[in-house]
C-alpha cells in the first residue's frame, strides 16, 4: 500500500500584535504553502456562540451546539477564508467584541476539542504554516520547524493600533493596551494548552525587526531543515 505522503508543517506561535499573521501569510507565499491562521477558527466559533445566544461567562454551552456547529477554512490568496454555515465571515470576525469573546471562549476545553481536527486537516491537505497559540506545543507536536514570536506589549500595542486606526477605527491607546495585556494574562494561566513556546521553538523577538527582516531569518532558518 502506498505510504500517505506527510506535508511539511511550519508553525509560528506568540501573542498578540507579535507579528505571526503578516509574518505567516509571507511566509505561505515564499514557500507555497496554505496558510492557517487558527485565531480565525476561535474567532468564528466565538461568532457562532455568541449568535446562539451563549455568553463567555457561561458555565456550559448547550449540547450538540459545538458539535453542529460547520466551520471550515478556504485556502485563498495569501491566506485563507473562513466559513461559518456556509457564510464567509472572514471580515465579520475582525471587531474587537469577537475578539475578546474568542480570548474567553478559547480557555474552555470543550471549545478547544472542537477546533483540532479542522485544525489537523488542513495539514492532511497541504504543506502549511500554521499560526496561533498553541501551534507547536499542542496542535503540531511533530512540525518540522517552530517558532514563537514575541514583542514588547507597547510596540505590539502600538501595531495593534495603527491597524485599527488604518481600517478607519478611532481606538484609544491605551484601551488597546489593556486589552492586548488582558488577553495575554488569559492565554498565558488558562490551564489547558496555555501560550507557552514548545521545548524545541525558536524563539524571536520582533520589537526591532520589520516584516521582511523576521521572514528572512524564518526562511535561512527552515533552509537548514528542509
Ligand atoms: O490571534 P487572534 O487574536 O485572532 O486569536 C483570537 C483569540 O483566540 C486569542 O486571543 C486566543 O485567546 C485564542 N486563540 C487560542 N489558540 C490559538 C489561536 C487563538 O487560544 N491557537
Amino acid at each position: 500500500m502506498a505510504k500517505a505522503r506527510t506535508f511539511f508543517v511550519v508553525t509560528i506561535d506568540g501573542p498578540a500584535g507579535a507579528g505571526k499573521t503578516t509574518i505567516a501569510k509571507n511566509l505561505a507565499q515564499r514557500l507555497g504553502f496554505c496558510m492557517l491562521d487558527s485565531g480565525a477558527l476561535y474567532r468564528a466559533l466565538a461568532l457562532a456562540l455568541l449568535r446562539a445566544g451563549v455568553r463567555p461567562e457561561d458555565q456550559f454551552i448547550r449540547d450538540g451546539l459545538l458539535e453542529s456547529t460547520r466551520i471550515s477554512v478556504e485556502p485563498d490568496i495569501g491566506g485563507m477564508r473562513i466559513m461559518l454555515e456556509g457564510e464567509d465571515v472572514s471580515s465579520h470576525i475582525r471587531s474587537e467584541e469577537v475578539g475578546n469573546a474568542a480570548s474567553r471562549f478559547s480557555a474552555k476545553p470543550e471549545v478547544r476539542r472542537a477546533l483540532l481536527d479542522i485544525q489537523r486537516g488542513v495539514a492532511e491537505k497541504c504543506d502549511i504554516v500554521a499560526e496561533g497559540r498553541d501551534m507547536g506545543a499542542v496542535v503540531f507536536p511533530f512540525a518540522q520547524a517552530k517558532f514563537f514570536l514575541t514583542a514588547d506589549a507597547e510596540e505590539r500595542a502600538k501595531r495593534r493600533y495603527s491597524e485599527l486606526t488604518k481600517k478607519g477605527q478611532k481606538p484609544f491607546y491605551a484601551q488597546v493596551l489593556s486589552d492586548m495585556m488582558a488577553r495575554d494574562r488569559r492565554d498565558e494561566s488558562r490551564d489547558l494548552a496555555p501560550m507557552i513556546p514548545a521545548d524545541d521553538a525558536t524563539i524571536i523577538d520582533t520589537t526591532t525587526l520589520t516584516p521582511r527582516d523576521v521572514t528572512e531569518r524564518i526562511l535561512e532558518r527552515i533552509g537548514f531543515i528542509i
